[in-house]
């Protein structure tokens, strides 16, 4: 299948493109997307590039009704050279994978698919924002398209890229947030889905999302689904605590989503000789240590905010602040590096860099 070209139908009228103080989270798209279709015997096929449109389905779809779909994120920046490059692109497509197996969809192809990004990318290069901490969002999924309702694993999929230009995470520079741990609804249980990129495990966050939204909450932080105990992640985040000299992040326990840029700041902090432990932690331990005056930092790690810092993080009635509310130096540190690598500004000595030729062999 590698061998194969991918077709590519360029769109006749190009969009008009969103000046970099209109630029959103996911609500502007490219004018073009990758898709490939799935059906048996025949195996992933038909891989094409065409105009940025909608797809038609039957509604019996089987994605619309048992939710078996998986998507990965991640983005394309723009160098000072006005290069684009991507960061690790070959673990997000490993992570699908990762994803499809426990989902029952058919793996695709990394290589080819990784291939597939960069030819879309480089045609729809224009879209890649310039202004400072602007990117262009990469959203691959796969989605169930055969018509049937019977629950069974489909025969049909879709797999599908999109690109949305977006905007800086932090407009006013990086900025610690209020998190509230989340005692009664859970993200994922072990055995269950949490491991794996699907929509599923967002559609089910979302209650105790909102439920403390109001209260100025960014987002709640989860924990494990038994004993409502030990630590697992921030919203969508892999998270980190700073306690006594030593980085700690909770152990991938079968229900944590291996983050990208959580093995990143594991590896830059190993490559720094700063301590840092994956093990579990419970609330009453972080408690605990904050009550001893030591929990120095904490933040959360993924690839939208990249670093976001904890400033404060409330559990029942018991209010715990970290650093005055204020970014601590190790996050600060990991934000720079991470986004200097990703930016090109600075150098990259681990391999993180895939870039994109500007002429990708149509
Ligand atoms: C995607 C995701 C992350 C972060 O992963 P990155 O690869 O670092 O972007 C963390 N937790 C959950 C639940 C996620 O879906």
């Amino acid at each position: 299948m590698e061998d194969r070209p991918i077709q590519v139908n360029l769109s006749s009228t190009g969009k008009e493109k969103p000046k970099s103080d209109e630029l959103q989270f996911g609500r502007m798209f490219t004018d073009h997307m990758f898709v490939m279709d799935y059906s048996e015997p025949a195996g992933w096929h038909d891989a094409r590039i065409v105009p940025y449109q909608p797809i038609a389905m039957d509604p019996s779809a089987m994605v619309f009704h048992y939710g078996q779909s998986v998507f990965e994120g991640l983005k394309a920046y723009l160098t000072p050279e006005g290069d684009a490059q991507l960061f690790r692109p070959e673990k997000n497509l490993r992570r699908i994978n990762h994803s499809n197996d426990r989902l029952c969809i058919p793996r695709i192809d990394e290589e080819f698919a990784l291939k597939a990004l960069k030819q879309l990318i480089a045609l729809d290069k224009d879209w890649i924002p310039d202004a400072e901490g602007t990117s262009l969002y990469i959203r691959p999924f796969i989605i169930s398209t055969e018509a049937f309702l019977g629950v069974a694993p489909s025969r049909h999929y879709k797999f599908i890229v999109i690109l949305s230009p977006v905007g800086a995470y932090y407009k006013e520079g990086i900025n610690p947030v209020k998190i509230a741990v989340e005692n009664k609804y859970v993200r994922a249980a072990v055995g269950g889905t949490g491991e794996a990129k699907t929509g599923g495990n967002y559609a089910s966050s979302l209650k105790a999302q909102e439920l403390v939204a109001d209260s100025g909450f960014a987002q709640v932080l989860w924990l494990d689904a038994v004993e409502r105990k030990y630590i697992e992640e921030v919203g969508s985040m892999n998270v980190f605590f700073k306690i006594n000299g030593e980085i700690v992040t909770p152990i991938l326990n079968g229900s944590i989503l291996e983050g990208i840029t959580r093995k990143s700041v594991i590896e830059l902090l190993k490559h720094w000789e700063i301590p840092v432990v994956e093990r579990k932690i419970s609330m009453e331990e972080l408690y605990q240590a904050y009550c001893d005056g030591l929990v120095e930092e904490a933040f959360g790690s993924g690839t939208a905010a990249v670093i976001s810092p904890i400033g404060q993080l409330t559990w029942d009635d018991k209010d715990m602040v970290f650093n005055n509310m204020e970014t601590g130096p190790i996050a600060k540190k990991l934000y720079d590096t991470l986004t200097g690598i990703q930016y090109g500004k600075i150098e990259d000595p681990f391999g993180w860099i895939e870039k994109i030729k500007s002429r990708v062999t149509l």
